[in-house]
């Protein structure tokens, strides 16, 4: 057995988001700007094996049992397959396999779906912010909807599941469409979750202002379809809600207005090996380094508990106290 990964505010982690690239095939207004973003030099970004390697630390010394691979847009690396085969064949201290999910754009899954199940890959959260071609386009500089939807159906289709659809809501671009997604939600069997726009953008244009809070999404989607509050949450971001009528789940990571840090289960790998214990800490703990010097698994393992200690309590986005990470949701992983 492991032992756990516990912070100074004896917060258990569990859960490893995995960067694989910070290259993206859509340039989303929110993320990216549309010309000009530096990528990583290809020497710099861990193999599939070092990855695996890391990944192999926290699952058998810390018990982690679940792992997201994430971007940048984790399909534009190549042989993704071989890396998830990799990935699920790792065992917790208690011999148990890790829950494997993705988040992606979702672009090219109605070619890849069916070979990411094979390669051990269990759910997906696809990312969406328009139901309107017109939109979607302006949304992410590619005539991109059409393949999205597709995506979806593929990822049903192959038997990914759940599978969840992420939908960034920002005042003035997007807020109309809020009860349009939750009605495609209810109607494809999808999981849809709003996301408060953070600041993480590249460009450094994110204002409070633009920000849509929970309690204005969930208020606009029960007046359609009735919700009530989901009682159990546990260390999940997003706070769930049922439809009175029986169709299924809506979920909101309101991490602006309703920060949920007091249970965080995260950290975070970034494409080119640094450990990051939070999306906004501002310092990162290089593993690339002490891995491709020769260190000892056990010596990763007392680097990461090392990181650990200096988790904050909380990020602190809506007060005045924030400072901005250094890097961008693209650079660090989604
Ligand atoms: N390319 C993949 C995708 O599109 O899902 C994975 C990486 S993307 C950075 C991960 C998630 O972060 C997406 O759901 C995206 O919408 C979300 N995201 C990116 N920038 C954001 C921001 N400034 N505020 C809130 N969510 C953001």
């Amino acid at each position: 057995m492991g032992t756990p990964l516990v912070d100074g505010f004896g917060r258990v982690h569990r859960d490893l988001r995995i960067s694989i690239t910070d290259r993206c095939n859509f340039r989303c207004t929110y993320c990216m700007p549309a010309e000009g973003m530096d990528w990583l030099p290809r020497s710099e970004l861990l193999t599939y094996e070092e990855i695996s390697r890391l990944a192999g630390v926290f699952v058998t010394h810390f018990d982690f049992d679940g792992i997201r691979i994430t971007g940048g847009e984790p399909t534009v690396r190549a042989h993704l397959p071989v890396l998830l085969s990799k990935l699920s064949r790792l065992r917790t201290g208690a011999g148990r396999p890790v829950d494997l999910a993705m988040t992606t754009n979702g672009a090219t899954l109605g070619l890849i779906a069916h070979d990411l199940v094979r390669a051990g890959l269990g759910r997906i959260n696809v990312s969406c912010d328009s139901l309107r071609a017109d939109r979607f386009e302006a949304l992410t500089h590619r005539d991109g909807l059409a393949a999205v939807l597709d995506g979806i159906d593929a990822a049903l289709e192959a038997g990914l599941a759940p599978v969840k659809v992420n939908v960034v809501v920002m005042r003035g671009v997007n807020d109309d469409e809020v009860v349009d997604f939750a009605t495609f939600g209810r109607e494809r069997g999808v999981e849809v979750r709003f996301i408060e726009f953070m600041p993480l953008d590249a460009q450094g244009g994110w204002t409070r202002a633009q920000v849509v809070d929970q309690a204005e999404i969930v208020s606009a989607i029960d007046r359609v379809h009735p919700l009530e509050p989901v009682a159990t949450r546990g260390s999940e971001p997003a706070e769930r809600f049922r439809y009175l009528d029986g169709g299924g789940h809506v979920g909101v990571i309101a991490s602006v207005t309703h920060a949920f840090c007091g249970t965080c289960d995260r950290v975070r790998l970034t494409a080119e090996g640094q450990l990051a214990t939070c999306l906004f800490a501002v310092d990162e703990h290089d593993l690339r380094t002490p891995l491709r010097a020769g260190a000892s698994d056990p010596e990763l393992a007392e680097i990461v508990r090392g990181a650990l200690a200096t988790k904050w309590a909380g990020h602190a986005i809506d007060q005045v106290q924030f400072i901005r990470p250094r890097r961008s949701m693209s650079q660090i992983g989604g």
